[in-house]
């Protein structure tokens, strides 16, 4: 079991500059738990995070078997929640880390009370992920990510520098705001169901571990979003930039006001 237990990093321990410690220290928040949550979950595990938790308010579905490898039919018949389902297979099949499950919505979050590292944003809408981002920015790194169909994309938000809301675009805003009522409630009825498959959830979920990686170790403090084509299979990065009137950084000046 040592021998197992010596060896369990070694592959990794052979990078360039690789630094286990700065990786098995984090804490990090999985918010979310479909398709690219699950994926993600378990890149943090083999990596060496020692303490993730996990949030999310769904249970497990149906149809959630096909691309989410910690869910099995015994969930959708008792109606396991979705995080309670990923602490179960953390336990058994990686017991050497401390995964703790929050059943509430990503609205109902105590993001004063917990603190992270990290936060790795693995949601299907945008109106929850702007409350993260309002939530969280400077005080956590947020790495957000989405699919849609064969497109996915992730974005790196440092603690510093352009944010979820600098880079959304008023077609965005209508979109999300197509789905609330007048009072601001969620309309049941034109609840999307998105388009998704395993392999764009796992590409997406090994770019935005990447760049928790990346951060982490090697220092790389850039504010940047990856897009990735599955019909292309390719990739674009490009560099975000501060929104003007962005209103999470509606303290922040300009270097050169002072
Ligand atoms: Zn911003």
């Amino acid at each position: 079991m040592e021998e197992v237990q010596d060896n369990y990093y070694s592959r990794q321990l052979l990078l360039e500059g690789w630094n286990q410690s700065a990786i098995s220290d984090l804490r990090v928040l999985v918010v979310g738990l479909g398709a690219i949550g699950n994926e993600t979950v378990k890149n943090l595990c083999m990596l060496g995070v020692k303490r993730i938790s996990g949030l999310d308010f769904d249970v497990v579905e149906a149809s959630n078997l096909s691309r989410c490898l910690m869910f099995n039919k015994t969930h959708v018949e008792n109606k396991v929640f979705k995080a309670d389902a990923v602490q179960e297979f953390v336990k058994n099949r990686f017991p050497h880390v401390e995964f703790t499950s929050f059943n509430c919505k990503v609205e109902d979050f105590d993001f004063e009370k917990n603190y992270f590292d990290v936060i790795l944003c693995c949601l299907d809408n945008l109106s929850s992920r702007l409350h993260v981002n309002a939530n969280a920015y400077s005080k956590s790194v947020i790495i957000d990510s989405g699919i849609f169909g064969f497109n996915g994309k992730i974005q790196v938000v440092g603690l510093t520098g352009p944010c979820i809301e600098c880079v959304t675009t008023d077609s965005d805003y209508e979109k999300m705001w197509e789905k609330f009522s007048c009072s601001g409630e969620t309309l049941q009825i034109i609840e999307e169901k998105v388009p998704s498959l395993i392999t764009l959830a796992s590409i997406v979920s090994g770019l935005q571990v990447q760049a928790m990686i990346n951060y982490s170790i090697l220092k790389n403090k850039d504010s940047y979003a990856v897009f990735y084509n599955g019909m292309q299979n390719s990739f674009m990065k490009l560099q975000t930039t501060l929104k003007k009137g962005c209103p999470v950084h509606v303290e922040e000046k300009p270097l050169d006001s002072c």
